[in-house]
């Protein structure tokens, strides 16, 4: 097989997280009852005129800036003519010739090597609806509630030639989109979606072997499964002699296997042609400008930053800059408990551990920056100890509670009382005298066990560094 490399080139269907529909002001939001969310303009009435969501198009218009994407200032819609029982028109909205975004480009990293990425163009298009087939024997049934939900479709050029590029390629790429707040990325729910075009050809051979296509496929890991099993199936063929088929393929990921859904359409095949019913788009250079600088900072702007501005280690920033989510929850405590450090041990070590122990995603996350910067807090000026506050950040997690409350109601604050600290440090004398002993002829360990026997009497509550100053007064005066 070391003969072989694969080729790939990605088409990514993103779902924008616009209020309304596309060309109409149907709600957007995900489930709900069948057809509940739908007109006469996106169930495909004759007669009716769509009218485009500027949204949209400025979502567009962020993600090609974003990418490194020249903005068309002037493009077009066109019809893709198909005929499917989800598509009420029996054609969809999209962009063929004259796509909002083109030439743009991402810069991954796999291993330590970098690489540039090739964004071929960006453009805007309707979601279709969806069939329902298993409610009944005899009948399929369709919502069109996703019909006419505004989608941005991300073609990439076949610069990738491994699952560890592509993966690393889309995680970016979502990671960009969330910052922008443009879209969920939700996978599970369909809001981000790729297609693998992929090919193999021998190593050091110009042109480009027969490709196939698979669809909508839904997880990272799936992703990575689906590729390698479709290159080992064509190589396979060219090595057995046999040509690969232009298709579409389905990945079946219970299975792990991808079977043939269709030969592969050509763009003439869908009889493209531009939109009457709506008007060319002009960008105005300026609307541009205006959205260029709203660009909200973006990761690697966001790591630089915090490793100068916060002198936090490249290793948290890029942690903290994993997820916007984090990220936010980060800025929002630095913000209140001016400590970064210990902020960004507090969201990398316990809060990263309780997500895992609770299954909770980042975007889930419920506490307040508040109550985490109270913690901070309490840790700093001593009054807790970090045993104590560790159990008090999972309730923190948990149910967002006030730390300064519950530490006074559960009288977990340290014990600063001397007078109290001087009985317990002379029983604890008393009661041990043979640690005296080795004590007073020079044995280190002997204190540290007498400190120990102190803090087990004061359940660990007690303040270190009081306790040490008077164990040792106590012992000079024997
Ligand atoms: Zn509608």
């Amino acid at each position: 097989m070391y003969k072989y490399e694969k080729v790939i080139g990605l088409e990514v269907h993103v779902e924008l997280s616009t209020k309304s529909k596309i060309f109409c002001g149907c709600s957007t939001e995900f489930g709900g009852r069948p057809n509940s969310k739908c007109c006469p303009i996106c169930m495909g009435m004759p007669g009716t005129l769509p009218v485009l969501n500027r949204r949209v198009l400025e979502y567009a218009i962020a993600t090609g800036l974003a990418t490194g994407c020249t903005i068309r200032e002037y493009s077009r819609f066109d019809r893709k003519n198909y005929f499917y029982p989800d598509l009420p028109k029996s054609y969809q909205t999209s962009q063929l010739y004259l796509p909002i975004c083109y030439e743009g480009s991402l810069e991954i990293e796999v291993d330590g090597i970098k690489k540039k990425i090739g964004i071929h163009e960006i453009h805007m298009e309707e979601d279709a609806g969806k069939l329902i087939h298993d409610q009944d024997d005899e009948f399929s049934f369709i919502d069109y509630n996703r019909s006419g939900v505004p989608l941005i479709e991300i073609v990439t050029k076949p610069d990738m030639n491994s699952k560890e590029e592509v993966i690393a390629f889309l995680e970016k790429l979502q990671l960009i989109l969330e910052y922008l707040g443009v879209s969920d990325c939700k996978m599970q729910e369909g809001s981000f979606r790729a297609d693998i075009n992929l090919s193999v050809r021998k190593k050091g051979q110009k042109e480009l072997g027969t490709r196939t296509e698979m669809k909508n496929i839904n997880s990272f890991k799936a992703i990575g499964r689906a590729i390698d099993y479709e290159a080992k199936r064509q190589i396979d063929l060219l090595e057995k002699g046999e040509s690969i088929e232009q298709e579409t393929r389905r990945w079946d990921d219970a299975n792990g296997i991808s079977l043939s859904l269709r030969s592969k359409i050509n763009a003439k095949d869908y009889r493209y042609f531009p939109d009457p019913d709506l008007p060319p788009l002009v960008v105005d250079k300026d609307w541009v400008d205006e959205i260029r600088k709203r660009q909200p900072e973006l990761r690697e702007e966001k790591i630089q930053r915090y490793m100068k501005e916060f002198k936090l280690p490249e290793y948290d920033a890029k942690i903290l800059t994993s997820s916007k989510y984090l990220a936010d929850i980060f800025e929002k405590t630095v913000a209140i408990s001016k400590n970064p450090k210990e902020v960004s041990n507090w969201i990398m070590i316990e809060t990263m551990r309780l997500m895992r122990d609770r299954q909770v995603q980042v975007e889930n996350i419920t506490f307040s920056p508040e109550n985490l910067a109270r913690l901070i807090e309490l840790v700093e000026a001593g009054k807790i100890n970090r045993t104590i506050a560790k159990e008090i950040f999972e309730l923190i997690f948990d149910e967002d509670i006030d730390p300064e409350v519950y530490v006074k109601e559960h009288q977990l604050g340290v014990v600063d009382d001397r007078d109290l600290l001087i009985k317990v440090v002379q029983e604890v004398i008393r009661d041990f005298p043979d640690s005296v002993t080795d004590y007073k002829s020079g044995k280190d360990k002997a204190f540290k066990h007498l400190m120990g026997q102190i803090m087990k009497r004061m359940k660990g509550k007690a303040n270190p560094v009081l306790v040490n100053e008077l164990l040792r007064s106590e012992l000079e005066e024997l």
